[in-house]
């Protein structure tokens, strides 16, 4: 028997936490009733009885539902693994689904990170690899170097230390003072968009938008070189989300940037971490930036199982492995539960098989040039500062607070599910959206900005 919706939503309202959400104020939510393809079945009108909606999700529930929902592979890998057994220990058991999973991984990344930890959700991937760099630095016998140095802007996930490295406003810096650690900051990478701005301003003139690009990089560079000179001796590592800033201000920032962490790495003994939680798997409309330059260390998530369950891991080389074991300890102390779930490997598995196969990169250049023509235009609308994408990723960003519920109801009476945060409009839908979809994304985020 299925509750009413009402009951539903009552229970939730008294005793169920969401995300960045206070108890006392709660947010509106919405009833997902089913889930198909590039869309989401919503109940909209509680109580009219009406039934559900279907409305095009704009937010692949948060980067990761890349192939939409109800993805036949996928149902088939997570049903076949159920029949054979769900969950083991990873400790001195191991099993074909999970080193299925890693021989893929180390294909589908750069040359080089070999050494697979398998995580179980993005925030510990991360939590893992700065555990790796500063262990690798005490392993080459710097135990001194202890500090992250990072850019404003970023966000890297919720926990402790991943807030620590998070943009110190979005993190909430401030309150956590004393028990965050106190990471290195430097200035946020110029934006692709500025480029782009420029071209579209002067189109004729593309040499003046090329040197203006150019001079912004050198400008950066010479900053983000003094913080890592003035802090060189007590730091163990850079750790960015190369090519786009996701939730910390959907920022895309120039390739030529992440060739400036790998030189600045390299000449004070860093290592260079990539969190392509976000980022990976084709969403930048590579498959990983990190094909641009390569880092020590690489922490995949999200888009990793299809948005099916959760799963990341982390990727390093054999020079960082061999130095974590010369460390005192000599081993890696990290070890969740359900590290490498069975269920959660074959998923991934067939996600990367599914992506690989039906030729993604032709997907995501088909979204980015539909969302690029279709937001464009509302560049210098009333209330709009800049309008940005890049890969699979569309974004406007207001001249002020998005109203984020008018925004949300606007959106959804167009068919759209977006989430706007803070000045930000934005979208990154399933690759598998089609031309129709698109344009509800389109229509959607500009009732969202007229309304907003
Ligand atoms: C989402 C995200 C995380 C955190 O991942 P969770 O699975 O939510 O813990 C870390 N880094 C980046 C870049 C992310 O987008």
């Amino acid at each position: 028997m299925v509750e009413p919706v009402e009951t539903l939503l009552a229970f939730d309202r008294e005793h169920v936490w969401h995300p960045y959400t206070a108890v006392t104020d709660p947010a509106g939510v919405r009833l997902v009733t089913g889930a198909a393809g590039a869309r989401l079945e919503l109940d909209l009108s509680p109580g009219s009885g009406r039934g559900g909606e279907w409305v095009v999700d704009g937010m692949s529930s948060w980067w990761a539902a890349i192939h939409g929902y109800g993805v036949p592979e996928l149902d088939a890998a997570v049903t076949a693994q159920v029949a054979d057994f769900s969950h083991v220990m990873f400790g001195g058991l191991t099993h074909a689904p999970a080193i299925e999973l890693a021989r893929r991984l180390v294909t589908v990344t750069p040359d080089g990170l070999d050494r697979v930890f398998l995580a179980d959700s993005g925030s510990v991937s991360v939590e893992v690899a700065i555990k790796m760099v500063l262990q690798w630095q005490r392993g080459v016998g710097r135990p001194e170097r202890t500090r992250m140095l990072t850019v404003y802007g970023g966000y890297h996930g919720d926990t402790f230390d991943c807030m620590s490295v998070t943009d110190p406003v979005g993190g909430m810096h401030s309150m956590w003072r004393g028990l965050l650690p106190e990471q290195v900051f430097a200035p946020q990478p110029p934006g692709a968009a500025s480029y782009l701005t420029e071209m579209s301003a002067n189109p004729g003139d593309r040499d003046d938008s090329v040197r203006y690009h150019a001079q912004a990089v050198a400008q950066w560079e010479a900053e983000f070189r003094r913080v890592a000179d003035e802090h060189a001796h007590e730091l163990a590592g850079i750790i960015v989300e190369p090519l786009l800033q996701g939730a910390g201000g959907m920022h895309p920032y120039p390739e030529d940037c992440l060739r400036v962490f790998r030189e600045v790495a390299d000449e004070h003994g860093l290592l260079l971490v990539f969190d392509e939680i976000a980022t990976g798997f084709g969403r930048t409309g590579r498959l990983f930036a990190s094909e641009v330059v390569a880092p020590d260390v690489l922490c995949v998530g999200k888009a990793l199982t299809g948005g099916y369950v959760s799963l990341a891991a982390v990727l390093t080389t054999e020079r960082v492995a061999r130095g974590i074991a010369a460390s005192e300890s000599g081993v890696l102390m990290h070890g969740p539960t359900f590290m490498g779930n069975p269920l959660a490997c074959a998923i991934a598995s067939a996600s990367i098989d599914l992506l690989l196969d039906r030729g993604w990169k032709a997907e995501v250049d088909r979204v980015h040039s539909r969302l690029t023509a279709g937001l464009e235009p509302l560049r210098g609308a009333a209330g709009v500062a800049d309008v940005r994408t890049i890969g699979a990723v569309g974004v406007v960003q207001l001249d002020r607070p998005v109203d984020v519920e008018r925004a949300t109801e606007a959106a959804l009476a167009a068919g759209l599910w977006l989430r706007p945060f803070r000045d930000l409009i934005y979208t990154m839908p399933p690759y598998v959206a089609s031309d129709d979809d698109l344009d509800v994304v389109v229509r959607g985020i500009t009732a969202a900005v007229g309304a907003a």
